[in-house]
């Protein structure tokens, strides 16, 4: 699967089982699941099948003030709980077809996943240290 580097967007092909093995970016080096990685619909079911952690995703827009105010809390979660928990970014307007599958009616919506069924969803931001308090029944 291609996996986009959240620190120099440079997109990653990795194979589904390396997920686990905090895998690094071929052109920056960086730790490649540090960050919010894109989900696509070429990705998104294979992140979901052969994560060994679960999944938390951001449903979000460009156009979405609350989805950018909240963008910084869910970057720091996901460098808080690397290893821990992998975090997805969905953009809901280049990504339709899995907003349309995950019946996304707002935004942002917060989902986690684990073993590829949704455990809980989130309707709407919640500030940094709520959002970690709240990942922590998860992880
Ligand atoms: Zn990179």
């Amino acid at each position: 699967m291609i996996v986009s580097c959240p620190h120099c967007h440079t997109g990653n092909r990795i194979e589904p089982v390396r997920l686990a093995e905090a895998p690094s970016c071929g052109a920056c080096h960086q730790p490649l699941l540090n960050g919010p990685i894109a989900g696509t619909a070429d990705n998104f079911a294979e992140l979901l099948r052969h994560s060994k952690v679960p999944v938390v995703v951001d449903f979000w827009a460009t156009w979405c003030g609350p989805c950018q105010t909240f963008a910084p809390a869910f970057a720091s979660a996901a460098e808080a709980f690397a290893g821990k928990a992998l975090f997805v970014k969905i953009d809901t307007e280049a990504e339709q077809a899995l907003a349309a599958q995950y019946k996304i009616r707002s935004i942002p919506t917060i989902a986690v996943f684990d073993g590829g069924n949704e455990l809980e969803r989130m309707a709407g931001a919640l500030p940094s240290g709520q959002f970690k308090a709240w990942l922590m029944q998860f992880v």
